[in-house]
């Protein structure tokens, strides 16, 4: 066997409990099958008040908003509405993501609206009174074009702005930082076009702030964009408006893998695997973007920097004292001196250590790369970590008191020779689907021992993007079901998702 290359999952209170909970894990997938989702909706209120700990930290006001398209859940988003009013929000993205707020006990105050918008979803934000994020100078008129039509009360709008660009450092070592092209918000160049804009709509729309979001993990891009949105909003009140919020979006990340060391040497053996000097890592050789051309190696690793020492909320908080470029001020001393309030709308890292997904084993079999072929009763659109570049290990749970496993109908064809249980092997993770294309990863999977048909495979930390985003219905496989399990006393409760409410769970008070 090959020394096997780990990358162990972060794991933290309650998660780390519960995953050392396989009992109760596996009665809840024999009882409401495989894949299941498992959510922990208390840690999402736990991850808010450690953003709102950030702010305090820095003596700044305002409120973090959870970017509802992370996840789609009951559970989270009642959690977080029996939260501070005042201090917890939502984002929604849909018509579809508002309804839900709004059902879930969110009033219109604590709701944002942003991303692509119909007419429906501007119809419904602006009649509830919703805050809405307009990408464009069209997007603004439409929506103020709607409050006319329909007599509905003056919006308020936080514009959201892309396209930023400035030098930083003096001279010679200064650095050009300009934000990657986004097809939301109004680029900076046309920051008095919509100036104007702002002005001709007084009637309709009032622009209580104005936000930006970057989808990168780049500390300098976004302590530019945050500097450039002061000075944005120092141009609104030259022209006599009154905005109160910077609202920064989401990106502050999560850090899925434990160990600095095995992510560094895992990258490392990735590429000399793809330069062919040590076995394989990956199913047929996929490179993850490297190539090897001529001996030598090429491209980029597009993976999600798993290993994240400074993902979340302490992410923003580095974010805040980063000196930004052209005053050399850092963000919160910007922020407190015009006294503007701070939003958030961290997606990802608002559900870190949130939830698992759960995955049945369904058969094990030996390849002739010596690898075993392991069978899950999911698909790749199940839990789509891989699909976000995100390379972490998932937790076997062996049936409890298991017995030598049963002869499953598809063979789990042990030579008598080899123990079955000994030792770590290297696995390869295949769905359900009757499609080659169906991995759960491209990546070897390095697990302690042999699994066998009928153990679960916990993919931890997945509430972020990867339980519900991609799952369908093809080839009419089942789409997990969800369940809520809340800390009661030394035990454990569950219930499922659409049953979860704050007043049910002892766990769901603010
Ligand atoms: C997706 C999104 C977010 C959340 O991003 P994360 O990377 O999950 O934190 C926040 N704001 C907007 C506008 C988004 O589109």
């Amino acid at each position: 066997m090959r020394v096997p290359l780990y990358l162990r999952p972060r794991l933290e209170p309650p998660l780390d409990a519960l995953l050392d909970t396989p009992h109760l894990l596996h009665t809840l997938v024999d009882a409401l099958g495989s894949p299941l989702n498992v959510l922990l909706p208390d840690r999402v209120a736990e991850n808010a008040e450690r953003f709102l700990a950030v702010y305090r930290k820095h003596h700044l006001a305002g409120r973090v908003t959870f970017a509802h398209k992370a996840n789609g859940a009951n559970s989270l988003l009642r959690r977080l509405a029996a939260a501070d009013p005042a201090a917890v929000g939502v984002d929604v993205a849909s018509l579809g993501e508002l309804q839900h707020a709004l059902a879930s006990g969110f009033t219109p105050d604590r709701i944002t609206a942003t991303g692509p918008k119909d007419p429906a979803f501007l119809w419904l934000a602006a009649r509830t009174g919703v805050t809405v994020h307009p990408d464009s100078i069209t997007e603004l008129g439409q929506l103020a074009d709607l409050v006319r039509r329909f007599a509905l009360p003056r919006v308020a709008v936080l514009p959201r702005l892309s396209g930023f660009d400035a030098a930083t450092g003096a001279g010679a070592t200064g650095v050009r930082v300009r934000s990657r092209r986004s097809r939301f918000g109004t680029p900076l160049t046309e920051a008095e076009a919509l100036l104007d804009a702002l002005d001709r709509h007084r009637d309709a729309v009032e622009p209580v702030g104005v936000a930006y979001h970057l989808d990168t993990t780049g500390l300098a891009e976004k302590a530019v964009a945050l500097e450039q949105c002061v000075g944005f909003l120092d141009a609104l009140r030259a022209r006599g408006r009154d905005p109160r919020v910077l609202d920064i979006g989401g990106g502050f990340g999560v850090g899925y893998v434990d160990d600095a060391a095995q992510w560094d040497r895992y990258t490392t053996e990735l590429g000399n695997a793809v330069l062919g000097t040590r076995p394989a890592l990956t199913w047929r050789g996929h490179g993850y973007g490297l190539r090897n051309e001529g001996g030598t190696l090429r491209g980029a690793l597009a993976l999600y920097p798993a290993h994240r020492p400074d993902a979340g909320p302490g992410y923003l908080d580095e974010l805040l004292t980063t000196p930004a470029p052209a005053t050399g001020r850092p963000p919160a001393t910007l922020l407190l001196e015009h006294l503007y309030d701070l939003s958030t709308q961290p997606g990802r890292a608002l559900v870190d250590q949130c939830g698992a997904v759960l995955a049945r084993v369904l058969d094990v079999t030996p390849s002739d790369s010596g690898d075993l072929l392991v069978r899950l009763a999911m698909n790749a659109g199940d839990m789509s970590l891989e699909e976000h570049g995100v390379l972490v290990d998932p937790v076997l749970l062996p049936r409890p008191g298991d017995s030598p496993p049963a002869d499953s109908p598809s063979g789990d064809t042990t030579p008598a020779d080899s123990p079955p249980d000994a030792g770590p092997v290297g696995v390869h993770l295949f769905g359900n689907l009757c499609l080659e294309a169906d991995l759960i990863t491209r990546r070897t999977v390095f697990l302690p021992r042999r699994p066998r048909p009928g153990d679960l495979l916990a993919f931890a930390n997945t509430a972020g993007y990867a339980m519900d985003f991609h799952a369908h219905r093809a080839q009419r496989q089942p789409v997990a079901r969800t369940v809520a399990v809340v800390r009661d006393g030394g035990s454990w409760r569950w219930c499922l998702d659409e049953e979860y409410w704050p007043t049910t769970h002892p766990g769901g008070t603010a």
